[in-house]
């Protein structure tokens, strides 16, 4: 423990972010450069506890070493930390920077003070690995003659391939899209996480022996057959990219987007440069109405105001969360509160008020002559408790409401991965239609076939997908060599962290 005394010396001070008059103007990430001092004396709030809450159980899905390296930053020891870190964590700098942070919602600390700014404290620590140079491609000293093919390069599907590459194996990754990174790369949006963060993870994978295929669409333009006779194991890594339709009147309006639509093609513009692509969908003079919340809601909000919209809506079904947590929300489970996301800051400073409006039902889009929305008709709606515990919703009579919106982005969750890989290939799904295969064993009905990530467990977050693919992983390796000396990180499945919406 660094210092016994710091919870009750130093308080919670997080990293601030760029300031958002500025930052709306450019697409660099929000983040500002730490300094040492203001992280040390955060590293000494940590108790050290006798059972670290924050890693285990509610906490951290890849048991991060989180009061080791609490302690060790403390201690002024950031290679030690950096080295801890990178023992249950491939990446780092992409939890450290996109991660919720169920281990803060756990942090015992959190009972009676803020708790631990412990993502803070993992992004400072593998920046300043990777500005040091201590992160150095480390290709593996033996290989086993083994191929294994994994479709999909989100963080599900490069996790593994670390994993599996450090055990010797030849691994290749198949991407339908043009870069690699999955959602990293064309999803969350760069001023969350850089694309350079990104393309640096990928550069030293392949140094290190992964080969990485991209314009390989699976089921499509490579033949499952083929990939299955070539290599000794699957894993299907390909992301729960079905997303989720508000089949209302005028649906098929113009201007009616899913956000994915929105996001990527904004993504590949900023990182192919040249001319405006016809897939580019500008939010520029426009009235934007954002369906659904979550991350990807907040990743449209931001972005929109980057694009420089007139007026900004952001549409939640449920009620207003409260300030604080409710008596049946208690620690350690994922605090369900109102937040302020970087998306909602950015708004409120420009417009004065936080975008979201709660319980909202939206009921018809309204359009012109020319078939382009001009706007969408809701009404508000009540829940209420019902006996069996359950929620009822209902209309408010006289509530409805026309709001204006030349620009309106569907962002309501996803439905699992998309149906023509499981065709082709001939997988069992679950009742969710997400690929069948038990969390653990990672198996799909077809043997040496294997399944992480979103496709498995459904829409969820980076640190799952990580936990996934090192599972999997290990999975994977039991099964071509009949024992592994690969971790199996965290196997609680599913925590009160399936709630955060994306
Ligand atoms: C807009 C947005 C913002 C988000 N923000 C956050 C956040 O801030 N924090 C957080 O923790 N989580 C966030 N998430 C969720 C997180 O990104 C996902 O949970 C995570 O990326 C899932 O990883 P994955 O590897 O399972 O799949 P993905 O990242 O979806 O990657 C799957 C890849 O498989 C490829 N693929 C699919 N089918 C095929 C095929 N047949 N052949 C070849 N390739 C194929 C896809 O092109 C894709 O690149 C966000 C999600 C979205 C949509
Ligand atoms: S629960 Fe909080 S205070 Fe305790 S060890 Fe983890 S980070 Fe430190």
């Amino acid at each position: 423990m660094g210092k016994p005394t710091g919870f009750k010396e130093f308080e919670r001070k997080k990293v601030e972010w760029r300031l958002p008059v500025v930052r709306i103007n450019d697409y660099d990430e929000i983040y500002t450069e730490p300094k040492k001092q203001h992280l040390l004396e955060q590293g000494a709030r940590c108790m050290d506890c006798g059972v670290p809450f924050c890693q285990s159980a509610t906490g951290c899905p890849i048991d991060n070493l989180i009061p080791e390296w609490n302690d060790l930053v403390y201690n002024n020891r950031w290679k030690e930390a950096s080295e801890r870190l990178h023992k249950t964590n491939n990446f780092p700098e992409f939890t450290g920077r996109t991660c919720p942070a169920p281990c803060e919602g756990s942090c015992v600390l959190g009972i009676t003070n803020p708790p631990v700014t412990i993502k803070n404290i993992e992004n400072a620590i593998v920046d300043r690995a990777w500005s040091e140079g201590w992160i150095q491609p480390e290709p593996p000293q033996h290989r086993t003659g083994k191929k294994v093919a994994i479709v999909g390069s989100g963080p599900a599907g490069l996790s593994a391939a670390d994993q599996l590459n450090q055990a010797g194996h030849h691994v290749t990754v198949f991407e339908r899209a043009d870069r690699i990174g999955g959602l990293l790369q064309y999803g969350i949006p760069n001023m969350k996480l850089s694309k350079e963060a990104v393309q640096r993870r990928v550069d030293k994978m392949t140094a290190e022996g992964v080969k990485f295929v991209t314009g390989a669409n699976v089921g499509q333009n490579v033949d499952p057959k083929q990939l299955s006779d070539d290599h000794d194991a699957i894993l299907l890594a390909c992301g729960a990219t079905k997303p989720r339709d508000l089949p209302i009147p005028n649906r098929e309006a113009s201007g009616v987007h899913f956000a994915m639509d929105f996001l990527t093609a904004n993504t590949k513009q900023m990182v192919h440069g040249d001319t405006i692509s016809d897939q580019f969908i500008s939010a520029e003079g426009k009235d934007v109405i954002v369906i659904g919340g979550g991350d990807t809601g907040t990743d449209c909000i931001a972005t929109s105001l980057r694009h420089g919209c007139r007026s900004l809506v952001n549409f939640e079904l449920l009620p207003k969360p409260p300030a604080e947590r409710s008596d049946d929300n208690p620690w350690p489970e994922w605090p369900r509160v109102f937040r302020v996301d970087y998306g909602h800051e950015e708004a409120s400073v420009k417009y004065g008020s936080d975008p979201r409006e709660f319980q909202v039902l939206s009921k018809e889009f309204i359009v012109d002559d020319s078939g382009q929305v001009q706007g969408i008709k809701t009404v508000t709606v009540q829940w209420t408790r019902k006996e069996d515990g359950g929620w009822e919703m209902n209309e408010v009579a006289g509530s409805e409401k026309e709001w204006p919106a030349q620009l309106i982005l569907l962002s309501m969750g996803f439905l699992g991965p998309e149906q023509y890989l499981a065709d082709s290939l001939k997988i069992d799904l679950d009742g969710r239609s997400n690929f069948k295969a038990e969390h653990g064993r990672f198996a799909t009905n077809l043997e040496g076939v294997f399944a992480a990530g979103d496709c498995r467990r459904g829409q969820s977050l980076v640190v799952w997908a990580i936990n996934e693919g090192r599972g999997a992983a290990r999975a994977i390796d039991l099964f071509l060599e009949g024992s592994s000396d690969l971790p199996a990180p965290g196997i609680t499945q599913g925590t009160s962290m399936e709630v955060v919406g994306v």
